[in-house]
């Protein structure tokens, strides 16, 4: 009998997380955990979103969407993306997907040949390198820190490659929690422009933002004919497992988007699309309370760990802080999540995780009870 998986298989993988998971396990089911290395928005689904779901069920909407999602959906999305984005887009430039990662697949077999290679800022959320190989592209590394300091563009230009025709962009940006500015997003169009490039713009934390605003590159002059954005309900609406999200693109990548969304997934669950209309026309103020909640969960755990002696810029959105730990626990690490883990029952997840640039960061969550970012720091203090 064959058992050999197919080769694309071997190419991807979840190793690293499942890593963390089982460190964590390691210690016990005593262990009392102070726990700082998810990724799950801070509240529970507001009820009024729940309640729209229940409804849909109720009412018996439950068969079969049209591929590209209810017109209902649709149509609020048009109105959300040109009133909060800026993008021009009509109805036939939306389709739903299965959150953000489905988006983002689609959006990069849409757009990405056997071989060509990706522009990414690292580090980066580390699925994009899986779901980048599943599209048989290849990851082309541009540090974060080198496009700050030096400039986008000439950064741009001494990565880029001839084999380069995607670029993507993830602001506000997971582990780092930066958010481009407008005249960053500028000078990334620019180039994008220039050598003509497609953009994938990977909008998850659009809501969580704090002293800079988003901005969507789609917006930008020029900009939203060679873009594919990406969004995700998962963290603007703390709806996670709920599974939906949208690509907005126009032709020729929309044609294709949608031949990959049927072919995966087919259509997203009715109940669920009548939910997200519930969020996108309802969910501001949800929007609003949460941001303040992580604003405040963020500036009390920035300034403990820099008293701790963490170097630890204020992020400007997500909800992570990725200080740089080599000064007080070593340059590896792993090894500084293994110190932090056993010595302190803090859990957080190591840099390099998220690509070689994230080597001597941790990234701690702050969406927490502020009860457990100050018992994490406390215990902090005893592993130093
Ligand atoms: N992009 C980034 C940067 C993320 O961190 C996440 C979720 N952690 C996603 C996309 C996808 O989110 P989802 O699939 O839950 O919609």
């Amino acid at each position: 009998m064959n058992r050999q998986p197919a080769e694309r298989c071997a190419q991807i993988g979840f190793s690293e997380i499942a890593g963390i998971r089982n460190r964590i396990l390691e210690l016990g089911p005593e262990a009392r955990l102070h726990a700082l290395h998810g990724g799950e928005p801070l509240f529970e689904t507001p009820d009024f979103i729940t309640e729209a779901a229940i409804r849909a069920l109720r009412e018996n909407r439950t068969r079969y969407a049209p591929s590209s999602g209810i017109p209902e959906l649709r149509a609020a999305i048009v109105e959300k993306v040109r009133r909060k984005n800026r993008i021009p887009a009509e109805a036939d430039h939306v389709v739903v997907t299965t959150g953000g990662l489905h988006g983002l697949l689609v959006a990069l077999l849409a757009t990405v040949n056997p071989d060509d290679d990706i522009l990414i800022f690292s580090p980066y959320w580390t699925p994009m390198k899986d779901v980048a190989a599943l599209a048989g592209g290849r990851l082309r590394l541009i540090p974060w820190v080198d496009a700050r300091r030096e400039g986008f563009r000439s950064t741009l230009e001494r990565y880029a490659t001839p084999h380069s025709r995607t670029l993507l962009v993830n602001t506000p940006a997971n582990p780092t929690g930066t958010v481009l500015t407008a005249e960053e997003l500028a000078e990334i169009a620019e180039f994008a422009r220039e050598r003509d490039l497609v953009v994938i713009s990977d909008e998850a934390y659009e809501d969580v933002t704090f002293e800079t605003p988003h901005v969507s590159i789609a917006a930008l002059p020029g900009m939203f004919e060679r873009t594919v954005s990406v969004f995700t309900l998962s963290k603007s609406y703390a709806m996670t497992g709920w599974r939906v999200g949208y690509v907005v693109a126009p032709e020729p990548w929309m044609s294709a988007i949608r031949k990959l969304v049927l072919n995966t997934i087919n259509v997203v669950s009715t109940p669920m699309q009548w939910a997200a209309v519930a969020a996108l026309t309802e969910g501001e103020a949800f929007i609003e309370r949460a941001r303040a909640a992580y604003r405040e969960r963020r500036d009390r755990l920035v300034a403990g760990l820099r008293t701790l002696g963490f170097a630890c810029e204020p992020p400007q959105g997500t909800f992570y802080a990725f200080p740089n730990v080599e000064h007080a626990l070593g340059p590896k690490s792993w090894e500084a999540f293994d110190r932090l883990l056993k010595r302190a029952g803090v859990s957080t997840v190591p840099g390099v995780v998220f690509g070689p640039h994230g080597e001597g960061h941790l990234r701690f969550t702050f969406s927490v009870p502020l009860e457990t970012i100050d018992a994490a720091l406390e215990a902090i203090k005893t592993a130093l």
